[in-house]
């Protein structure tokens, strides 16, 4: 049987999910983090599967692929306007699901609980939108996928790399009706910071929430929650608002975030998604401050899926070199720094409420009005954009660097 105490865990159920006898569990941990629990240990037919699905213990070595690189905009405004960047994740959803296929990906339940969810309609895809920065409850999903598989239905399935590799671990075979989608994925937060932060908010009346609402645009978007009439009845920025702030910090971050064994440059996935934040080094038509993805195309699937995306006209795409793409990249190949308070902000998170948390770690001090000043007034007066971008080059300038060194 696996051994757990071996593993930097991620959560993925992919142990849980196989085990035929359910000797593993996926239970809340300290952190609030769902982690594979053995229970009836007695139960154990030594079977071996939960060691052979379990992507950490069987991480593969990078293998190069199709590699292809675009910037892309979906067409439809109102959906980028809600999409974290540019929309592509719903375009290639849009076209999975007029094939009658099911997507998966992370929603709020009705009490703000990030959770995998499926979905067969357009309709209901505004709920799979936009990034949630918290662990997303995966449990009883990837057996769920594999039923639909094998109904030959249509699977497009989109979440974080150690979901993604999870789920084909899993799997343990390829299936044709499967599209996988990764984002590039800077970590993910406790639920129970989650939870916190939303016990500071409970007073306002909210419908939806958004982590990357574009209220001052694209560069500078905010957490925003809507009230049922569709008002913005909260935003801040990622200097202001609390959650941001504590995911920012790498403080809340699962323990496997740190080092982070699917920070890879070629994925297994079909599709990798990402921001792209100054589209206007590969084509300035893309530089309209509404949001812009990076796709990288992995698989002759993933191709296959984007000519449609094309013929179905539903995105507006440049092509680049992946290279290009990926350069500057940090967060797709580098795990985050852990923050010196994680420990004790989780152990605390057990201990106070969440004004008393969010008060202890992340008071409105001096620096962040400060900060906040300092950004609107570049807003106002039209430099914030260019102070991006200048800061954009010169970190890509020392990636590519660093790049040309090895
Ligand atoms: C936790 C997380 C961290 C990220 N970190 C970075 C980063 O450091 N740098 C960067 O350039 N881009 C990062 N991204 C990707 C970026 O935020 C957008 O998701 C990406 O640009 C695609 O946006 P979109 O406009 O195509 O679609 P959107 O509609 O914004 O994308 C939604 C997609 O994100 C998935 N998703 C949302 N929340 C979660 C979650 N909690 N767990 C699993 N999947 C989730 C949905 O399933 C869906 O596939 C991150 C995304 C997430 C979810």
């Amino acid at each position: 049987m696996i051994n757990l105490s071996k593993i930097d865990c991620v959560g993925c159920t992919s142990c849980s999910s196989i085990c035929p006898k359910n000797v593993i569990l996926m239970k809340k941990d300290n952190e609030g983090f769902f982690s594979p629990v053995i229970v009836n240990e007695e139960r154990c037919v030594q079977c071996g599967l939960c060691e052979k699905a379990c992507p950490v213990l069987n991480n593969e070595p990078e293998k190069k692929n199709t590699d292809l690189g675009y910037i892309v905009q979906i067409r439809d405004e109102e959906i980028r306007k809600e999409s974290a960047s540019g929309g592509m994740f719903s375009a290639i959803a849009i076209s999975v699901l007029r094939e009658k296929g099911v997507v998966f990906g992370a929603a709020y339940t009705d009490s703000f609980e990030v959770k995998h969810i499926e979905i067969d309609s357009e309709k209901e895809l505004w709920r799979l939108r936009n990034s949630k920065y918290v662990q997303s409850n995966i449990i009883g999903v990837f057996a769920r996928v594999k039923e639909l598989l094998n109904n030959n239905i249509k699977v497009c399935f989109s979440g974080t790399p150690c979901q993604i590799e999870g789920l084909k671990h899993f799997l343990l075979k390829e299936y044709d009706n499967l599209i996988l989608v990764d984002v590039v994925c800077h970590g993910v937060s406790s639920p129970l910071i989650w939870e916190k932060y939303l016990e500071t908010k409970k007073d306002i009346e909210k419908e939806k929430i958004y982590f990357r609402w574009k209220h001052y645009g694209y560069k500078y978007s905010t957490m925003s929650f809507f009230d049922k009439k569709g008002s913005e009845v909260y935003h801040s920025g990622v200097e202001s608002d609390k959650m941001l702030r504590a995911y920012f910090s790498n403080s809340c971050d699962r323990k496997s975030c740190y080092n982070c064994v699917f920070k890879k440059r070629y994925r297994v996935s079909d599709f990798t998604i990402w921001d792209c934040f100054q589209p206007r080094f590969f084509n300035k038509s893309f530089d309209d401050d509404k949001g812009t993805s990076c796709a990288l195309i992995n698989s002759e699937k993933g191709k296959k899926y984007f000519d449609k995306i094309v013929s179905l006209d539903l995105i507006k795409y440049f092509q680049v070199p992946a290279d290009d793409l990926t350069h500057a990249n940090k967060e797709m190949v580098d795990s985050v720094k852990k923050s010196e308070i994680r420990e004790e902000l989780l152990q605390d998170a057990r201990l106070l409420s969440g004004n008393e948390l969010f008060e202890k770690y992340y008071p409105v001090n001096f620096l962040s009005k400060i900060k906040k000043i300092f950004r609107l007034i570049l807003l106002r007066i039209g430099f914030y954009s260019t102070v991006k971008f200048l800061i954009y080059r010169k970190r890509r300038k020392k990636t590519i660097g660093k790049h040309n060194e090895k």
